[in-house]
């Protein structure tokens, strides 16, 4: 069944179609579907275009239920389309079916589902072939059986043809507008391209390749080769491995070196791609050259700052790497990152910041954000982890650079172990002792100042444990230096293993035989680290081959209850330990009572006998007046004096009753008396005739042999005899009285005079007086301060006059520091006076020309 129309008007319309096929597909494939629709009679005509797999078909269907005319979507079958119905497409150009019945059983497929499902029992399909390949159909489909006469098999094959011309048309226009957009691209593009033929004659080249390849104006490049644009030794190569890898794969990509016209050599990144005919014979060759003159020497460039910058840091010693801002990994590390952290090379990349480092991980993540931040970072010195989790000091530096992918921080480390360790030598020598690795008083002095400032601001304590090698000097003396060398060594190494679970400090201090106990008064009991180092030198320590038994003495202190001072609570410490050594204890805590007596008797006796024969010793005079009416300077007494290196002057109070206990006295008495007698020798003018006066301890005149030291000092002064006098004190001669008797009568027989000082003080008893070779009573200042004031002062007074003139000794009064004293004294008969009124101590010039004469008679 066709249309009623003429096969003329037929003829005239399709024609007419035919001509309308360059109006655009959009216009055009409605007009052929309704054209069929009309001349056919069907019920619904469409267009199908098929996809290469046969899987993804184009619909454009036109049909008098859709509201959009024509509609147009993609539709995608389940199943391939059988083969046998393209095939029958290509064979006769048309597929029919005049029921559906018509189909073969093995249609029971998806295409008679389809019929079915859509209640279409004829069908017609004339094939759209472009390119001789079945590409669309062209489709009839109705609702009841009819024939398909061979009339209108003819009109679908035509307007198939119709169909598949508009098509191809619209594929020229489209790809003829594509290539002058493509040309325009290729134009402009800042690579170089071109095209060859397959005889590698090139045939074009974009203005940016004829720029590189050198050639000028508008020279034209037909006719010349693409290997003349070689560098000599690529062109072998290009014709016998790039040329025929290209025509494999289809494509090359790799680095050339080409050659300009000017005969420039330059390396170029090169992509050849052949493209073939449908015979599968090389058509063209188009190539895209990028030149890398730039890169290259960028990259040069860069190179030769890296190898400048890399011989620096070889030289410097430095290590340098860079790390990621977020995982902390470890890149780009150098060689002396080996030889600082003994990583090898294949474990850097796994490494991040915080394997190497001795840090928290919070402390490494706060140094990379404030690098971030800031730009760059001086971390300082830092300690990191070598590989084998030693300590590695290094001076570490971050700075933020713009990494490849995002910002990353080079770090730079300086090793500066050595230096490191130089240092900690230097610090040891300062702070530490060498003998036995404890810290030195430097390092306690310190350590205690900052402990003290803090604790005590907190309200705590600090306590101070001294301990003591007792009778040291002996030790020295019987077993000599070396072994009193190891011993030393053995007792700080004992202290520090007995300690290693406290939080103390020990220190040797003093250089000696001392060792001092730090700590936190709080936080541990110091009687239990009293124990601690007494049990430590329990055992018999050991040196050359002999066992040797050390005992220990001890003291402490506690601030703030004693000191709030360093210096204070040492000295503290240290009375202590005296006391503690005195009264044969092991251990004394510290009571303010024990200070009264002395300052540091033990440093100061260790001073004391350095002191002697240097200028910290000084003699000072003090003028004795006789007779109440002349007042005339009857003698001086020698007073010595000592300037402290650290403790300033020291009055004889402090440093003589130790030089007493030591028998350092001894010496210190001769060396005055020698120095003394020297000086009186010299006097002249009202002091030729003066007495000099020396005090002499008891110790000394029990212990010397008191007539040879009279005997040398006499001699070496050339100083008369007569002019001496030996003060002695009560107390003194009276430990062994018969003794003090001997010493006395020979020193006397000499004719040296002897005074007995600070009379009254004592022994009440005179009866011994007149046993003794005495010549002057010194009444003690005690007396003469009650004088005015306390009856029983001057009654001892008037009684030690009248007994002494009863024995023909004369009385002196010391001490005497007003003029009611002076007046009261002279009025008792008192034969000399003394003390400040008169005059204070002074030195020997001061005496010789401080006009003495001119306010005393002589
Ligand atoms: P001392 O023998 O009774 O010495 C007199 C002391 O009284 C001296 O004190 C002297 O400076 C002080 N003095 C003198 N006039 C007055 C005064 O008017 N008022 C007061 N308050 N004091 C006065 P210094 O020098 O401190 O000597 C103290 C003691 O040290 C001496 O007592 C003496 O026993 C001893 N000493 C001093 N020099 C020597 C010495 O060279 N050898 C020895 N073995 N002992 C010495
Ligand atoms: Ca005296």
């Amino acid at each position: 069944m066709t249309s009623i129309r003429s096969a003329e008007q037929r003829d005239a319309l399709i024609d007419a179609l035919a001509r309308r096929r360059f109006d655009g597909l959009e216009a055009i494939l409605p007009e052929i579907t309704n054209t069929a629709r009309d001349l056919l009679s069907v019920d619904r005509v469409s267009i199908w275009l098929f996809s290469d797999d046969r899987r993804l078909l184009h619909r454009i269907e036109v049909c008098p239920e859709c509201d959009h005319y024509p509609r147009s979507r993609p539709l995608t079958l389940d199943v391939t389309l059988r083969p046998d119905y393209t095939e029958q497409l290509l064979r006769d150009s048309v597929y029919r079916l005049s029921d559906r019945r018509e189909m073969s059983p093995r249609a029971g497929d998806d295409l008679s589902r389809y019929l079915e499902q859509r209640g279409i029992l004829s069908l017609l399909d004339s094939a759209i072939v472009i390119d001789d390949r079945v590409s669309g159909v062209l489709c009839h489909e109705h609702g009841t059986t009819r024939l398909w006469s061979p009339e209108c098999r003819d009109i679908a094959l035509r307007l198939a043809d119709i169909t598949a011309d508009a098509i191809v048309f619209e594929r020229r226009r489209r790809s003829a507008a594509l290539g002058y957009q493509f040309r325009l691209l290729v134009e402009a593009s800042a690579d170089s391209i071109g095209m060859a033929n397959a005889q590698g004659v090139i045939e074009y080249l974009n203005p940016t390749a004829r720029r590189v390849l050198g050639l000028t104006g508008d020279e034209p490049v037909h006719g010349m080769k693409i290997e003349e644009f070689l560098a000599p030794n690529d062109r072998e190569r290009m014709r016998a491995s790039i040329i025929p890898a290209a025509r494999e794969t289809g494509s090359w990509t790799g680095r050339i070196r080409m050659l300009t016209r000017q005969a420039r050599v330059f390396e170029a990144t090169t992509t050849i791609n052949v493209y073939r005919g449908r015979d599968g014979a090389v058509e063209y060759v188009g190539c895209v050259i990028r030149d890398l003159s730039f890169q290259i020497d960028a990259e040069r460039r860069i190179a030769e700052v890296r190898a400048n910058y890399e011989a620096a840091l070889v030289k410097s010693g430095d290590t340098l790497f860079q790390i990621d801002t977020r995982t902390l990994q470890i890149s780009n590390a150098d060689e002396h990152f080996r030889d600082l952290l003994g990583y090898e090379a294949e474990r850097y990349e796994h490494l991040t910041l915080l394997d190497i480092s001795a840090e928290t991980a919070d402390e490494v993540r706060a140094r990379v954000d404030q690098t971030l931040a800031e730009g760059h970072l001086l971390c300082g010195e830092r300690r990191l982890r070598d590989v084998y989790g030693e300590t590695v000091e290094v001076e570490m530096s971050m700075v933020r650079i713009g990494g490849y992918a995002g910002p990353a921080i080079s770090v730079r480390l300086r090793d500066i172990r050595e230096l490191a360790q130089r240092r900690r030598y230097v610090e040891q020598l300062a702070y530490f002792d060498p003998l036995t690795g404890l810290a030195n008083s430097n390092f306690l002095r310190e350590r205690a100042e900052t402990m003290l400032a803090e604790r005590l601001a907190m309200g705590g304590r600090v306590g101070f444990i001294l301990l003591q090698i007792e009778r040291w000097q002996r030790i020295f003396d019987i077993q000599g230096y070396q072994v009193a060398e190891t011993l030393i060594r053995q007792a700080g190494f004992r202290i520090k293993d007995a300690f290693a679970g406290h939080d103390v400090t020990l220190a040797r201090v003093l250089g000696g035989v001392e060792f001092g106990v730090l700590f936190d008064a709080d936080a541990e009991a110091d009687d239990e680290l009293v124990r601690i180092a007494h049990t430590t030198f329990r055992d018999l320590f050991r040196a050359e081959e002999e066992n040797i038994q050390l005992s220990i003495c001890s003291g402490s202190a506690e601030a703030p209850q004693h000191a709030v001072n360093f210096k204070d609570l040492t000295k503290r410490a240290g009375i202590a330990l005296r006391t503690a050594h005195a009264r044969n204890m092991d251990h004394c805590y510290y009571d303010p009572a024990q200070s009264s007596r002395i300052r540091d008797e033990r440093l100061i006796e260790e001073d004391l006998r350095e002191a002697i024969g240097t200028s910290q010793l000084t003699l000072r005079y003090q003028p004795i007046l006789a007779d109440s009416t002349s007042e005339c300077i009857w003698g001086m007494e020698t007073l010595v004096r000592w300037q402290h290196p650290q403790f300033g002057f020291l009055p004889p109070s402090d440093f003589i009753p130790l030089a007493e206990e030591t028998q350092l006295i001894v010496t210190l008495d001769r060396h005055i008396l020698a120095a003394a007698a020297r000086t009186a020798a010299a006097w002249t003018g009202p002091l030729a005739h003066a007495v000099l006066t020396v005090n002499v301890s008891g110790v000394t005149l029990m212990t010397a042999d008191i007539c040879r030291l009279l005997d040398d000092v006499l001699a070496d002064s050339g100083l008369d005899p007569t002019r001496l006098c030996l003060e002695v004190t009560e107390t003194s001669i009276m430990t062994d009285l018969a003794q003090a008797a001997r010493s006395l009568a020979r020193a006397h027989n000499l004719g040296v005079m002897i005074a007995l000082d600070d009379f009254g003080t004592g022994y009440s008893s005179l009866a011994y007086l007149k046993d003794l070779p005495v010549d002057i009573l010194k009444i003690d200042r005690d007396f003469v301060r009650g004088i005015g004031m306390d009856r029983r002062d001057e009654r001892a007074i008037q009684t030690v006059v009248q007994m002494g003139h009863d024995l023909g000794i004369r009385v002196l009064a010391e001490g005497v520091e007003t003029a009611p004293q002076r007046a009261w004294l002279w009025s008792q008969q008192v034969d000399l006076i003394q003390g400040f009124h008169i005059a204070r101590p002074m030195t020997a010039e001061v005496a010789c020309e401080g006009g003495l004469h001119t306010r005393f008679r002589c």
